[in-house]
């Protein structure tokens, strides 16, 4: 199956070198033009071999036919699909992004709607050399680059204009959440990433599941602000490159991210509320078996939230006595904790 593979991968590169073709094309014109009007050098569009598929419905299947490959590889390849009057082309009137293996070699790609349209975009379904959750976009060029550490974002667009500002270390998974599958590949290239996700609700989720993953890798982990943006594409835009590598420099611990995203939960004026979240940040803090380490974040955080660390230690500590009494084996605290604000 070593050579159903090979074909595969030549089926992809034929369909990437044909989408970039009529991106060139009259045809292609108002691809082209969407890419420019997000503000897309020539340079970059080669670079990543963006492309347009054409309103017709068998344009690309015509072309792969052309080039002798059979019905049964090209369903195979999930670019054309079957029924009894012939073959049809998976995207239509789409821009295109070709997807790249870290050997650069092109194994599926993504289609997004110019404009309004659902679905936005439209991937390969998974094929015998396309695994989603083995693959990032981006990272063939992010190796490539050899930075020191390597930032994840959400989208195909996030990432080309990363790339496009200078922050060539720049991925993205494939439309789908990042998995451990994933977290092990990065750790191949890199110790340290920096997460810039979306602002919005299902941006902050997506890296409250990452963390873990990623911490799971051993990858030391920072999580980017976007905000007021909604995501490093618009925020390159609207603020400029400069701004994010401060906003880089600025990254934030992702323990002390998950904390401020617990805190966010809670109603902090209501005293029942205010009492959950100190004891659910007790437990979290439990998190650090080590007892240096769990100090140093517990200081971290009582600073974070304004209370002092000696308040904050006590509670941490006489929740290890009922949380997980064999690990934690400090002193038994008897005193009532109370917390003033200083
Ligand atoms: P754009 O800037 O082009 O509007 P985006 O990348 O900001 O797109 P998001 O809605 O934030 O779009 O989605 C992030 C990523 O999730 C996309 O780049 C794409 O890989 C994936 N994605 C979004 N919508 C879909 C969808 N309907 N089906 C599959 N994958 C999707
Ligand atoms: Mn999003
Ligand atoms: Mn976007
Ligand atoms: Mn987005």
């Amino acid at each position: 199956a070593a050579d159903l593979r090979s074909i595969l991968l030549e089926i992809n590169k034929e369909a990437a070198k044909y989408y970039h073709y009529q991106l060139k094309t009259p045809k292609g014109s108002d691809a082209y033009k969407y890419f420019l009007d997000r503000s897309l050098t020539d340079e970059i569009i080669t670079k990543f071999g963006l492309g347009f598929s054409n309103r017709t419905s068998d344009d690309l299947y015509k072309y792969l036919k052309s080039r002798e490959f059979s019905d049964s590889l090209l369903k195979e390849s999930g670019l054309v699909s079957f029924d009894n009057k012939g073959g049809y082309d998976r995207f239509h009137n789409r821009a295109m992004f070709p997807i790249m293996d870290v050997r650069n070699r092109v194994i599926g790609f993504g289609g997004r709607v110019m404009g309004e349209g659902m679905p936005k975009y439209l991937n390969s379904p998974e094929t015998k050399i396309f695994d989603k959750s083995r693959n990032l976009y981006g990272l063939n060029f992010a190796r490539a680059s050899r930075k020191p550490d390597v930032i994840i974002c959400e989208g195909y667009m996030d990432v080309i204009t990363l790339h496009q500002a200078g922050f060539t270390n720049a991925v993205a998974s494939l439309g789908t959440s990042l998995t451990s599958g994933h977290a092990m590949l990065l750790r191949r290239y890199t110790k340290q990433v920096l997460l810039a996700y979306d602002s919005d609700t299902a941006g902050i989720k997506a890296a409250v599941r990452a963390i873990p993953i990623l911490k799971g890798a051993s990858l030391s982990v920072k999580v980017i602000d976007m905000t007021p943006y909604k995501d490093p594409d618009e925020f390159i835009r609207n603020l400029g490159k400069e701004e994010f590598a401060e906003r880089i420099n600025k990254a934030s611990n992702s323990f002390l991210f998950e904390v401020r995203v617990l805190k966010s939960k809670f109603d902090l004026a209501d005293p029942e509320e205010k009492t959950s979240f100190y004891n659910e940040l007790a437990k979290k803090l439990l998190e650090f078996e080590d007892e240096l380490e769990r100090n140093n974040y517990t200081e971290a955080v009582a600073h974070e939230i304004s209370i002092s660390y000696e308040s904050l230690k006590k509670l941490v500590n006489k929740t290890a006595l009922t949380y997980d009494p064999v690990k934690f084996k400090e002193s038994p605290v008897s005193e009532t904790v109370s917390f003033k604000k200083e």
